[in-house]
């Protein structure tokens, strides 16, 4: 058990970046509207979220830990209408099997909560606690049994970057959670979760960023898209600052992203890119999530017409600012 869990690590758990996205989805799955993350050295430390969601009652605490088991499918048609951001009960066993766990929850209706505490994949602890509603989840010592992991690790800036990274893509396509990112006890993202995008916008890129984008739209038969976008020639940013969301999941797609680049025409100059926030709706059976475990990347049925709607969307708007 213990080592099919680390095996499945390897997968899902590449980095405290890939915990950190893990356990904010479990926390956004759970409905809360306020996620603090807390890291300690880049999360090689210790990582901590803290959630106000639903909670977990005492009785599948343990059931949580244990692989393929999930709350949130129960039938073979709901892999093709997911609407939670896991699905696969793969992540908290395989981050429990690199790394020491404390999981403590409490569900609205309990009188008192529970704490789990989990090391290696071995329990070594079970017992009741007093917490408000929702779930704290530390993880200590990540990588602390697989050292061959550890040695893959990047400098403490750049482990550091990439969790900025993925929590700004959360909170950018869950504008209605309060989200807080501290690394060492400084801030570095704090949103205010009252659902408008320009906000999170604004607490990610700064105020000034967040003055100069503009709204844009498109639709044809299979799709919908909205987004945000910088205007060409203000901004100083990186391909990384072109957020996708796919029916409220966010992806990487290189394809998708060129098409919103394409979309700018001469108007964006070489060697710059915009800020771009894009949440693209579609039939969910239009898309598999379920290619990869850290569900990143997706295949989508008409992606080449996905692509034009964006270049065409992005171009049109521009167009009319007579830059
Ligand atoms: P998945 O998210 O794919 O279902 P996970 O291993 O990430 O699998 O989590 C296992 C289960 O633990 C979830 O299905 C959910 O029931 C429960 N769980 C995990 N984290 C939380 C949380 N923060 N709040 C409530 N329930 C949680
Ligand atoms: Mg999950």
């Amino acid at each position: 058990e213990v080592l099919a869990d680390q095996i499945a690590a390897g997968e899902v758990v590449e980095r405290p970046a890939s915990v950190v996205k893990e356990l904010v989805e479990n926390a956004i799955d759970a409905k809360s509207t306020q996620i603090d993350i807390v890291v300690a050295e880049a999360g090689l430390k210790q990582i901590k979220v803290i959630d106000n969601g639903e909670g977990i009652p005492a009785n599948e605490v343990e059931l949580a830990f244990r692989r393929h088991s999930t709350s949130k499918i129960t039938s073979r048609d709901d892999l093709f209408r997911i609407k939670t951001l896991g699905f696969r009960g793969e992540a908290l066993p395989s981050i429990a099997s690199v790394a020491d766990v404390s999981l403590e929850t409490k569900t609205a209706d309990a009188v008192s909560g529970v704490l789990l505490h989990v090391k290696g994949g071995e329990q070594l602890e079970k017992k009741s606690s007093v917490r408000p509603q929702g779930t704290e989840i530390i993880v200590n010592d990540l990588f602390y049994n697989t050292p061959a992991r550890l040695k893959y690790l990047k400098s403490l800036q750049t482990e550091l970057a990439a969790i900025s990274d993925i929590v700004n893509r959360l909170a950018l396509s869950h504008n209605n959670i309060a989200i807080s990112l501290t690394n060492n006890g400084r801030v570095l993202l704090q949103t205010v979760g009252n659902g408008d995008v320009q906000q999170t916008i604004s607490a990610i890129y700064g105020v000034k960023n967040a003055r100069q984008m503009i709204a844009f739209n498109g639709k044809d038969l299979d799709f919908k898209i909205r987004g945000y976008v910088s205007l060409p020639k203000l901004t100083r940013a990186t391909k990384s600052y072109i957020s996708l969301l796919l029916n409220g999941r966010y992806i990487k797609n290189f394809q998708l992203s060129n098409a919103i680049i394409r979309g700018y025409g001469s108007k964006l100059m070489v060697g710059r890119y915009p800020v771009a926030v894009v949440d693209m709706t579609l039939d969910p059976l239009l898309v598999d999530v379920n290619v990869h475990p850290t569900k990143q990347q997706v295949r989508i049925s008409k992606e080449e017409q996905l692509a034009q709607l964006l270049t065409k969307s992005v171009y049109d708007r521009i167009a009319q600012e007579n830059l």
